[in-house]
């Protein structure tokens, strides 16, 4: 089998591979992305539902979304990103926290506003029972997957990036001499000093090749859609928090969603048709109009989030393995904080650690620590 010399090996060309890449190879690394797919965002990535937002209700999550959305709109080539904004419809028992969420993202320098009912009804139409008021955040909205995951790739083969589809990574063995690793890709060892482990839901698998373990397992989501031509108006994507019902416009179509509650874990990209009629009547519950607009299969998707047990991601060196790196496990908010993470590996691979943000609660570790206790943060 021939062999090949690399800084970096990342597995997966996913937005976080993609990402990882372009920061490696631009702080001067050799950098070869393996990927099993024929081409790139063909996990998660390339059947999110798109969207960013500043809003989260704690401050690295905050940072993460916030730096990325910023990296999205002032990005040289068309990823998409559009603001089309994110409408937070609030229960009276979440309203408190909710604001204390937004002096926070304002504190942050994210713009978001608190709206009375009739305003918020005045951009998404919903049914305000039980709600106290509404966020906003204008500057909230939806870039586009398959070009941001693309254009990363291209900038990381501007400085020098290989990126090998059809290429997924069978074998990974410490090599004792270098501190590295001995990768076998499609055929082909790679002996690199830092392997990036940006394999999504797959990551767990990933990682057991090299003899380490992540907790990432991949849940089916299903997006279900309206057909064309129903939507006359601009439709922000709007959340019912209390619920987790979600629509937003996409052209001429309503997409909408609801997480089924006894989703079991594994790859599954079938839409799951059986969940079509419940998550409508969820999504109807807060937005009523819904239920008498006509549905259409074309439209539908699955995919699956790469959830942890925290629904948070990992981020930085197995403790047993330092120049093992975990970026994976995002969680259903992967695509809207990748510019800011891709940034954070490298920096873990240029300077041996990261400290330009602190993100020890990302840390591997947190899940032996006696005292963790598993708690989402505000995730959808
Ligand atoms: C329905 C749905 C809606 C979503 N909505 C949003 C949203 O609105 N906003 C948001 O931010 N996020 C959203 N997400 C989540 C987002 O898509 C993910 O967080 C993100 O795409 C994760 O990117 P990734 O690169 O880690 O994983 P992936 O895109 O899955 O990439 C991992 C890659 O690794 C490759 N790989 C795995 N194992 C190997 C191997 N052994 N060798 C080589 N290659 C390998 C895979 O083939 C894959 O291409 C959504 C996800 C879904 C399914």
């Amino acid at each position: 089998m021939s062999e090949g010399h690399t800084d970096v090996l990342v597995i997966g060309a996913g937005v976080i591979g993609a990402s990882s890449a372009c920061h490696l190879a631009r702080a001067g690394r050799r950098v070869v992305v393996a990927e099993s797919f024929a081409g790139p965002a063909e996990g998660s990535t390339g059947r999110s539902f798109a969207s960013v937002r500043g809003q989260w209700a704690g401050s690295l999550n905050i940072e993460l979304s916030w730096r990325s959305i910023q990296r999205y709109r002032s990005f040289a080539t068309d990823v998409g990103y559009r603001p089309t904004g994110y409408l937070l419809l609030v229960p009276d028992a979440a309203w408190a926290a909710q604001q204390e969420a937004v002096r926070l993202q304002r504190r942050h320098g994210v713009p978001v506003e608190l709206l009375d009912t009739g305003a918020a009804a005045r951009i998404t139409p919903f049914d305000p029972s039980g709600i106290a008021g509404a966020a906003w955040g204008p500057a909230d909205g939806v870039v586009d997957p398959h070009l941001v995951t693309c254009a990363f790739l291209d900038l990381a083969r501007a400085a020098g990036a290989r990126v090998l589809f059809r290429h997924p990574v069978t074998a990974a063995e410490a090599d004792e001499g270098t501190g590295g690793w001995r990768v076998t890709a499609g055929g082909r060892v790679w002996l690199a000093q830092h392997v990036v482990n940006a394999a999504g839901g797959w990551a767990g698998e990933a990682a057991a090749l090299a003899g380490l373990s992540v907790p990432v397992v991949h849940s089916r989501r299903n997006v279900y859609a309206t057909a064309p031509d129903v939507l006359r108006a601009p439709l922000p994507l709007t959340i019912d928090v209390g619920s987790g019902a979600v629509v937003r416009g996409e052209g001429s179509r309503v997409l909408f969603y609801a997480s089924r509650p006894d989703q079991s874990d594994g790859y599954d990209v079938s839409v799951d048709w059986s969940w079509m009629e419940p998550a409508l009547e969820r999504v109807a519950g807060r937005f009523p109009w819904i239920a008498d607009l006509p549905l259409d299969r074309r439209g539908c998707w699955a995919g699956t989030y790469e959830n942890t047990p925290d629904h948070a991601g990992v981020l930085g060196p197995d403790p047993s393995a330092p120049t093992w790196i975990n970026a994976c496990g995002f969680s259903g908010h992967g695509l809207m904080q990748a510019p800011e993470i891709g940034r954070l590996v490298a920096e873990q691979v240029v300077t041996g650690a990261i400290t330009s943000l602190d993100v020890t609660s990302l840390r591997l570790e947190r899940f032996a620590d006696p005292a963790y206790t598993a708690r989402a943060e505000l995730v959808f």
